[in-house]
């Protein structure tokens, strides 16, 4: 570890100590339980390691992609399912730090700064697009100043738990890659129908739900 900076090595040592005292006791009840690990939350909430890759611009701390992999590392090794709502966090983050518009940007991530508890997820794999996502099948259809979204997603770590919600969807299919749009949705409107993945030992506490309606209506990307 001598190439981290000094910055790193001090908030690695404050994650550690955090994993260790916080979260390591309760790993095995949330496992066997699958409960979600709210305290968590809460805890990475107040030291600012919820959302570390948050844009400065936007309130956040900017943390760089290699140090989260390291938190990721610290937390991951006393539990696995704690991590995972991380990942669900970041991974439903991403697409609006890098491709969400101006307005979209503005409309969601001021929200995240400080000790934010919201949280998001990525609903992109569906039961025939894992791997092969661009064989996906759900279609967002504008109607208005809004999206009206069709498909079912599985495996969305965060997903019944989330505040935010990206969906990938495709807006015009014959076009492939480039008619796909990831859309927001907020938890006022939530999916119709959520069933619990429950069988996943050793990461079995976070929320990974698969979901399906007929009825998500989000806000536009651009
Ligand atoms: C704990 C957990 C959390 C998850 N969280 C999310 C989430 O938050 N959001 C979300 O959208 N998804 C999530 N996923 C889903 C995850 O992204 C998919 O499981 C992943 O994309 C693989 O898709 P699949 O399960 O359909 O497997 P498949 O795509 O069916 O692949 C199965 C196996 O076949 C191999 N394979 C596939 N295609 C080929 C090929 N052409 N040639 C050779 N080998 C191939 C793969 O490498 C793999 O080993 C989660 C999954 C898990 C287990």
């Amino acid at each position: 570890m001598k190439h981290l900076t000094e910055e790193q090595r001090l908030t690695l040592e404050m994650v550690r100590d955090v994993a260790i005292r916080e979260i390591a006791p309760r790993a095995q009840e949330l496992d066997e339980k699958s409960l979600f690990p709210e305290h968590a939350r809460d805890l990475f909430a107040q030291l600012g390691l919820l959302n570390p890759l948050l844009p400065a611009a936007y309130g956040g701390t900017e943390m760089g992609i290699a140090t989260v992999v390291l938190i990721l590392e610290e937390i991951s090794r006393v539990c696995a399912s704690t991590a995972l709502l991380l990942i669900g966090q970041f991974d439903g983050m991403l697409p609006i730090i890098h491709g969400g518009s101006p307005a979209l940007k503005e409309k969601y991530l001021p929200r995240f700064s400080g000790e934010s508890k919201l949280l998001t997820a990525l609903g992109a794999t569906e039961p025939n697009a894992g791997s092969d996502l661009l064989n996906m099948k759900t279609r967002a259809e504008r109607k208005g100043d809004k999206y009206v979204i069709n498909g079912q997603k599985c495996f969305i770590t965060n997903g019944s738990v989330a505040d935010i919600t990206v969906v990938y969807a495709y807006t015009d299919h014959p076009r492939g890659r480039r008619g796909s749009a990831p859309s927001s949705w907020s938890g006022a409107h939530r999916a119709s129908s959520m069933a619990a993945m429950r069988s996943r030992w050793g990461c079995a506490a976070p929320s990974t739900p698969s979901f399906s309606s007929k009825t998500w209506k989000c806000l536009p990307r651009t």
